[in-house]
């Protein structure tokens, strides 16, 4: 099996959290997932925000920043609900997965804050995400 075939549904699951918290585009998204360690390319990504907005998870609107349009996600109610109960599945893989595990492994895991950025976009405050 592909390990991309794993990591498919973690990106998703990746987009919609930010989505829920901010608006999202294709490029910053990029930046974002490239930073957990997933590298996607704009040919890969924006069939995946496609898909989600096509299944109504994701809503976009385009938006004019500095002459040039951007196409700019949230997530819908819709999305809301999927990312909760997809949070509740994650928490108990996540203690299956780290069940019995020594604390000192887990604590790598702590939360980190990061910064993420709308470039070209400098209306918006830069939103502090807690990972
Ligand atoms: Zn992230």
């Amino acid at each position: 099996m592909d390990a991309r075939q794993l990591y498919s549904g973690l990106i998703r699951f990746h987009i919609l959290h930010h989505a829920s918290k901010e608006r999202i585009f294709g490029l910053g998204m990029i930046e974002e997932l490239a930073r957990h360690g997933y590298k996607l390319s704009p040919g890969t990504l924006y069939p995946v925000l496609h898909g989600l907005e096509e299944n109504g998870l994701l809503r976009s609107e385009e938006h004019v920043l500095a002459g040039k349009i951007r196409r700019e996600y949230r997530t819908t109610a819709t999305g809301q609900r999927a990312l909760k109960l997809a949070k509740e599945k994650v928490r108990e893989l996540f203690g299956e997965l780290f069940e019995g595990e020594p604390v000192a492994s887990i604590s790598r895991l702590r939360p980190r804050v990061l910064s993420v950025r709308a470039a070209n976009h400098r209306k918006q405050p830069v939103a502090k995400v807690a990972l």
